[in-house]
């Protein structure tokens, strides 16, 4: 079977042309993809169970295991050392159903949640799978969360069973263990026959367990998993996902990543956020591809080693992993051979505009940015590999997304009436960005907090606290999260803006912007610089940058004030963190820090 064959019968409006080059992009025509696009074509291209229903894992796994992809890479591990070890959609499938059966036999069963804390290795890829084959409940965590955090989202999430390492067992969870009166089952993946006391050997259990089909029927409006955000503006949600995602996750992986039967396809983030499990785990298996996983954290020669070692062709990535990428400097890249890369995708925080170029001399790619959220399940707005890419801009809604720009008040808040958001009609005019509700991977709830779940919605509109523009030509561009966005002499300034500007100073690696009150202005902007390699902190540098923001953002938005600091405070996931800025500078309550990076631990 070839690749076009196989795309003309499921996606009869891709175009003839396409169809005969496998390599061209899947979206060449925006306008006639979005015309012809609708939820249930892309529903109707995936298999469904074989008695009725849906199942992410049947999806991702058993139906490439039962045809001709049954002995195709499925992930590829890159351990420690460099060394690779490789599983078929064949063994994922036994694996998983032997987990699958492992959990049974320990009373987990439907709707029950099962939580991992490890690392990238192949048990977490088998247990993510062989819990919804389960028709339970998977809750990925990342495994540098310290105790709080670990023990906040197991209670909350009331996890049944957790799958980790005995080194993060003694060190995060056996204190908290009294506290989660739930928690039925811990089991280790590294116990090697000698369990720590109340853990149970998880290889032997899955040695002694059948490895025939586990497949249970599950509806698509089942629960699947639960993801927890990133912690950016507060505490992190709870956002609930139903096994109907899969059909964005599908649909998303052919457009905006532009997945083809032979890629080798690396996303680099953990499954510990939705990003790493969405596009880490399922849309690339859903496409039958090969995944690159890499058990590592980041380190610039080993990322270029691995990218032309393994002959990566799509690559998806965040912006703060480039932006340090940028920072090492593109010499680095020097003496990798990168030209099996045909596609470099960023989400998680604005992209830019100096980092898309950046791409362009490194990689020999510019960086297509797309923006989405844990609520959102999928890839939401994107640069899609055949448009032109407009440098800090996020690009344009999929097909089958209705996107739009709420009006709103002087205090920032969305402005609605008669129950429905007033849309901002005029190009280039700020917004709170809001999605029409019932894209297959929409939340379907915060755990325990349904009232703010309804908060987020009005008019079957949902919306997402984030404010942008749009274009003339439709393009998004991202002004800022609603509470970051700066008022200063009457002017509305998103942090966005001034950060890019900053960095397309040389000395400038990265940027944090914040609004800082002022008697006169309301606000002033107030910036926090890292530096590149090689600068050093000076008088004279401030001024010069100051003098710099002013030349191309004007004096009424460049930074009044800039500090300099050698880390900007993130979260676990990466993303800058402004509200630490503001309450740092302002001498105010941190409120939640769980989520804010610490210097890494070992795992
Ligand atoms: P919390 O909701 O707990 O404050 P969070 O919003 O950072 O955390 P995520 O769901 O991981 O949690 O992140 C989604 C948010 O990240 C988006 O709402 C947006 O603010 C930001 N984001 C993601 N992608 C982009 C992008 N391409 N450009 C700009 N911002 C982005
Ligand atoms: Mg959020």
């Amino acid at each position: 079977m070839t690749a076009g064959t196989t795309r003309s019968a499921r996606w009869p409006w891709i175009s003839k042309e396409v169809q005969a080059f496998p390599v061209s992009p899947n979206l060449l025509d925006y306008e006639t993809a979005c015309s012809r696009f609708s939820w249930a074509d892309a529903r109707a291209a995936l298999s469904g169970l074989p008695g009725g229903g849906l199942n992410i894992a049947y999806e991702a796994v058993d139906r490439h295991a039962a045809g001709p992809r049954a002995n195709h890479p499925a992930l590829r591990f890159i351990h420690a050392d460099g060394s690779t070890h490789a599983i078929s959609y064949a063994e994922l499938s036994e694996q998983t159903n032997r987990f699958a059966a492992v959990l049974a036999q320990l009373g987990i069963g439907r709707g029950d949640r099962v939580f991992s804390l490890t690392g990238r290795g192949p048990e977490l890829y088998v247990a993510v799978l062989g819990t919804l084959k389960n028709a339970s409940v998977f809750c990925p965590l990342f495994s540098a969360f310290g105790p709080e955090p670990v023990r906040q989202r197991l209670q909350l999430g009331s996890g049944r069973a957790l799958i980790t390492t005995r080194a993060l067992y003694r060190r995060k969870v056996k204190q908290i263990r009294d506290a989660l009166p739930d928690l039925e089952h811990v089991l280790l993946t590294d116990a090697d026959g000698d369990p720590e006391p109340g853990t149970l050997d998880l290889a032997a259990l899955m040695s002694a367990a059948p490895s025939d089909s586990r497949m249970a029927g599950t509806r698509g409006e089942d629960m699947a998993l639960l993801h927890f955000t990133s912690g950016t503006t507060g505490t992190p949600k709870g956002a609930i996902h139903v096994h109907e995602a899969v059909t964005a996750h599908y649909a998303t992986g052919l457009y905006a990543l532009d997945l083809h039967p032979d890629d080798i396809y690396w996303c680099t983030a953990d499954p510990g956020w939705v990003t790493g499990t969405s596009y880490g785990v399922i849309a690339p298996l859903v496409h039958g591809i090969t995944t690159i996983v890499d058990e590592e954290e980041m380190d610039a020669d080993r990322w270029y080693r691995i990218l032309a070692e393994q002959h990566v062709t799509v690559w998806y990535t965040a912006p703060t992993a480039l932006r340090m990428l940028m920072k090492a400097g593109a010499d680095r890249v020097a003496g990798h051979d990168l030209s099996a890369l045909r596609f470099v995708a960023s989400v998680g925080e604005p992209l830019n505009p100096e980092v898309v170029a950046w791409g362009q001399e490194a990689f020999g790619h510019p960086v297509h940015d797309n923006w989405w959220q844990t609520e959102t399940g999928c890839i939401m707005i994107a640069n899609f590999p055949a448009m032109d890419i407009r440098p800090g801009s996020m690009g344009r809604p999929l097909p089958g997304v209705e996107v739009a720009l709420v009006v709103r008040d002087d205090n920032g808040k969305p402005v609605i009436r008669d129950g429905e958001p007033v849309l901002v009609t005029e190009p280039d005019t700020m917004g709170e960005l809001a999605l029409r509700a019932g894209w297959p991977s929409m939340f379907r709830g915060y755990l325990n907090e349904q009232e703010r779940y309804r908060r987020c919605f009005a008019g079957g509109w949902y919306l997402t606290g984030d404010v942008a523009k749009r274009d003339h030509d439709g393009y998004y561009w991202f002004v800022g999260r609603g509470d970051d966005v700066i008022k200063s002499s009457g002017h509305l300034i998103g942090p966005f803006e001034v950060e890019s500007s900053l960095m397309e100073h040389e000395a400038v690696a990265q940027a944090g912007v914040i609004g800082v009150p002022d008697p006169v202005a309301g606000e002033v902007v107030k910036a926090f610089v890292e530096l590149r390699n090689g600068w050093e902190p000076s008088e004279e540098l401030r001024l010069d940058i100051i003098g710099f923001a002013r030349k191309r953002l004007g004096p009424a938005v460049a930074p009044r004030l800039i500090d300099f600091t050698t880390a900007l405070p993130k979260t676990r996931s990466g993303k800058i963190l402004r509200r630490l800025l503001k309450a740092r500078e302002l001498g105010l309550p941190e409120g939640d820090t769980s989520t804010v990076e610490t210097p890494a631990e070992p795992r």
